[in-house]
């Protein structure tokens, strides 16, 4: 991509806030401005909404909110297969624009936009499936009906690392269920979600439906938002500890929740997995969005006895890594976010090293522009290391090992996150003891990357409630309702 695409791509971004079907500057008039993390410059500047602009979003979510719930089903689907065809009409303009404010290589950006829009599509595919039952009590004296109706208007709030896809995997259940809602992006990555929205007013989404506010004051904007009695439900992906403030938050209206909040997942390899597989698999898990992903492994846990032969494997394919700016070709380690996750990936690597570990490969912030940290492999990483306690979300791997099933369990579980685990082995039934044992939401056997808008993504613990996609996806944003009549016949 040469650099007047790559301005001719930001140029196209609306600056402003999509509050009642219009873009408008902040009432403040105050922006914020959005950095390239592969070198640092400023690349846009967007509208910095205050308190009176997060209420503004609001009024018109809720001003659009009974007739919205009142659009046929076929017609919500259908905005949202239009809007599943723009995001591949743009496909090119947004894996650019992602890289471009969040660092990923250019591959990744375009494998999100596909998993991205599979949400619109899935949903649209959704909204037309929402049932409910009929049927007599068991006394016989009246008829019960269950129905589903929209819980109203939505707060939905989505971290940086996944632009797109942690947006439509909220807005689409959403527009399906028939909820209007307030979305607020990530500060550091905005780009995207105005990009996005924009699409959606293209292909005909009615005015004050989905409200956009972009801020670099979180709190100060979303806490009179949340804390609005026609707010009706919360639903957040972002970090555990700014999840359970939210859920104190939402407490006061007693607001229906869904947290998507951090991970710590480890991938366990026995002693009879196929190497091959498990290889190529930890490569996707640890290195896919330079490791900046909730589902990244976190901690690789190896059968004593064949974790030389996987260490050195893996290296292998980890010293052959590509590093640079995501919109070159070939590149697959981007940079991180920022400068402090450069710090944190470098002082998890030193704390191992204190006590213990061995760096086998990298170690090191990379000398250059923007926010680059070596893609790393650490062994003999030692219980107590806090790497194997805290998210590194960065492109370091890092491998202890165990001696038989039930330490390996044991380890896996000695976590407070529970979102999702890897397992490779050959033996079928050790892989099913593996689902009934391992406390996390979501599992991968075999395969290192699960996400997939038909499933239901989510984790238990402190990696969250609710689950996002899947059929359980819509039912995140309706409230089910009982009504009992008289027996028509008495
Ligand atoms: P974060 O710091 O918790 O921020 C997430 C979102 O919350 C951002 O939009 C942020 O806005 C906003 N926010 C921060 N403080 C807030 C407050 N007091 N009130 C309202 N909103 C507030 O997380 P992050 O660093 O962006 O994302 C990384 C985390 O997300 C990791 O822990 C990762 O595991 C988790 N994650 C989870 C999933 C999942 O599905 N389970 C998926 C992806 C990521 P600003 O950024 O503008 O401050």
């Amino acid at each position: 991509m040469t650099e007047l695409s790559e301005q001719a791509v930001l140029d196209a971004v609306p600056d402003g806030l999509l509050i009642g079907g219009d873009w408008r500057p902040a009432g403040s008039g105050r922006t914020l401005e959005v950095a390239d993390p592969a070198t640092g410059a400023v690349i846009k500047t967007v509208a910095d909404a205050g308190v009176e602009d997060g209420a503004a979003a609001l009024d018109a979510a809720v001003a659009a909110g009974p007739a919205w719930a009142r659009t046929p089903p076929r017609e919500r689907g259908e905005l949202l297969r239009r809007a599943f065809e723009a995001v591949q009409q743009h496909r090119e303009e947004i894996a650019l624009l992602m890289t471009l404010e969040m660092g990923k290589p250019l591959a990744e950006s375009r494998a999100e936009v596909t998993y991205g829009a599979e949400f619109l599509r899935w949903f649209s595919e959704e909204a037309v499936r929402i049932s409910g039952r009929y049927g007599s009590n068991g006394e016989g004296t009246g008829r019960m009906i269950v129905s589903h109706h929209p819980v109203g208007p939505c707060y939905l709030i989505t971290p940086w690392n996944f632009p797109l896809a942690m947006a439509t995997r909220k807005i689409a259940p959403a527009l399906a269920a028939g909820c209007t809602s307030v979305v607020k992006p990530a500060d550091l990555t905005p780009l995207t979600t105005l990009f996005f929205a924009q699409l959606l007013v293209d292909v005909g989404l009615p005015a004050g439906v989905v409200n956009v506010v972009t801020t670099s004051t979180a709190g100060e904007v979303s806490g009179p938002v949340i804390a609005d009695p026609r707010l009706r439900k919360l639903s957040f992906t972002g970090s555990t500890a700014v999840g359970k403030r939210l859920l104190q938050q939402a407490a006061g209206g007693v607001l229906r929740t869904s947290m998507e909040l951090g991970g710590n997942a480890p991938f366990l390899v026995f002693d009879d997995a196929d190497l091959d597989v498990a290889v190529d698999a930890a490569m996707l898990a640890k290195f896919r969005n330079v490791g900046q992903a909730c589902t990244a492994a976190n901690r690789f846990l190896v059968h004593e006895r064949v974790a030389g032969e996987f260490t050195e494997r893996v290296t292998e394919r980890v010293r052959s890594l590509p590093l640079g700016r995501g919109t070159e070709k070939g590149v697959q380690v981007g940079p991180l976010i920022n400068a402090a996750a450069v710090g944190k990936a470098g002082a998890l690597v030193h704390d191992a090293v204190d006590r213990g570990a061995e760096v086998v490969l990298g170690g090191q912030a990379v000398e250059r522009p923007g926010s680059f940290y070596e893609a790393t492999v650490v062994t003999g990483v030692r219980r107590g290391s806090d790497i194997l306690s805290q998210e590194i979300f960065g492109p370091v791997l890092s491998i202890s090992t165990f001696a038989d099933e039930a330490e390996g369990v044991r380890l896996a579980n000695d976590t407070e996150y529970g979102l999702v685990s890897y397992v490779f082995t050959s033996d079928l039934a050790r892989g099913l003891r593996m689902i009934d044992q391992l406390e996390t939401g979501m599992m991968g056997l075999n395969v290192g990357v699960v996400s997939n808008a038909g499933a239901p993504f989510g984790g238990v613990k402190q990696s969250g409630v609710g689950r996002e996609g899947g059929i359980e996806g819509i039912g995140e944003y309706l409230s089910t309702k009982y009504t009992l009549t008289p027996d028509p016949y008495a």
